[in-house]
């Protein structure tokens, strides 16, 4: 079977995706930007609310909001911090949607996950639509290499991905566990071999993080990675082609990551004398490989806080990260890498009159803008983020 998908391309910059462009319904009650009572109103929300509620805060989002938040991490940390209060009854989770899904699944019936604003999407996760990925199996189905395959889906991705990927006995990585991750699930199809075996992995929905981890890390070859455009015919790939990859990628990637070039790279070693370079595994293959450290954000953290006073970086991460990283660090220089980056602008969408409006509806007794996973899918999605904690070895390392 053969088919595209319906869903048209949406090119960065071009056209409007509608789904992820809308703004929540928040009728008359939104505080404006401009009242400056509004950290004062958050301050008392969150006091009235006491333990029932628990603030997360991704590391992307504004300082104006991480002020607010009981802890801060990467997805997958918050999604564990989420299951570790189960006497909060709210969850309000400053980041995306698909963070809010996972945080969903991972805690209990009795307890209620908020995103303050429903717009918060994310670029790269809605880069696989369900039906998408369910016809792209069915094109491995029909080449006859959907036995050999395992799905590996990062957490940047819906939950019905991440059902997806559980039902077909996969695992969700981090960009903290990916080696681990994908090293697992090539040895469990084909000839069981890491290397020069048959076995092959679909990776969703970030191309890079499974070409980076594939090949920088594992030391495979960059000749056994295909990328799988859902947008083509039978991905765009021959037959052939898919029964000699090892590594079939989605095509998908991060707004933000994906526009760190190898130009800005060099362009930092030129300028500031003794540079390193510190980039995220979303970032393109060419700029990874120029690289002097690759890691998850809390790695991108934990390197920097151990630098030695005096030491120069320049960050390939999220601005607002970047940003607090040199607040924090003063004796480091910390440059972004990028000069032309903006922020992940659906991260950006929750601010404080959001937050506010999440917080003081609660005290008022109204939950706002909940999110709920349906049972069946989040039963599979739990399924595949269980087989991530059963890696060998695996906690959440960074
Ligand atoms: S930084 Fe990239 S992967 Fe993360 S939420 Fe934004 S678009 Fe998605």
């Amino acid at each position: 079977m053969t088919t595209t998908s319906p869903l048209p391309l949406l090119v960065l910059g071009q056209g409007r995706d509608l789904h992820s462009e809308r703004g929540v319904e928040c009728p008359g009650e939104l505080p404006p930007a401009s009242d400056p009572d509004l950290v004062a109103r958050a301050r008392a929300a969150k006091a009235a609310l006491g333990d029932e509620v628990f603030v997360l805060g991704h590391h992307y989002q504004r300082d104006e909001v991480i002020e607010f938040a009981d802890t801060t991490g990467d997805s997958f940390k918050l999604a564990k911090e989420a299951a570790a209060r189960p006497d909060a009854a709210y969850i309000v989770f400053c980041g995306v949607h698909f963070m809010a899904e996972s945080a969903d699944i991972l805690t209990s019936d009795e307890q209620t996950v908020i995103l303050p604003d429903l717009a918060a999407g994310c670029s790269m996760a809605d880069m696989a639509a369900i039906g998408q990925v369910e016809e792209a199996w069915a094109v491995l189905e029909d080449v006859g290499v959907a036995d050999d395959t395992l799905p590996v889906t990062y957490m940047n991705s819906s939950a019905a991905i991440k059902g997806f990927t559980g039902r077909h006995d996969g695992t969700i990585c981090t960009s903290s566990n990916a080696k681990t991750a994908l090293r697992w699930a090539l040895e469990q199809r084909g000839d069981g071999a890491v290397l020069g075996g048959t076995g092959k992995v679909l990776f969703l929905p970030d191309q890079h993080l499974g070409r980076n981890t594939y090949v920088r890390d594992l030391g495979g070859s960059l000749d056994e990675c295909v990328v799988f455009d859902p947008h083509r015919p039978g991905g765009g790939l021959t037959p052939q082609q898919l029964r000699d990859a090892r590594m079939i990628l989605w095509r998908g990637h991060c707004s933000v990551h994906g526009r760190f070039s190898v130009e800005a790279v060099e362009a930092a070693r030129r300028e500031i004398p003794d540079v390193k370079v510190i980039v995220h595994p979303e970032c393109r293959h060419e700029v990874v490989e120029l690289a002097d450290e690759v890691g998850s954000t809390e790695k991108i953290i934990k390197t920097i806080a151990a630098a030695p006073d005096g030491t120069s970086w320049v960050v390939g991460t999220e601005l607002n990260l970047v940003r607090r990283l040199a607040q924090q660090f003063p004796n480091q220089r910390i440059a972004f890498l990028e000069k032309n980056v903006c922020y992940c602008s659906t991260m950006n969408r929750i601010d404080l009159p959001h937050l506010v409006w999440a917080l003081e509806s609660l005290v008022d007794g109204r939950v706002v803008n909940p999110i709920h996973v349906d049972p069946e899918v989040a039963g599979y999605a739990r399924k595949a983020l269980d087989q991530m904690l059963a890696l060998p070895g695996e906690t959440h390392k960074d």
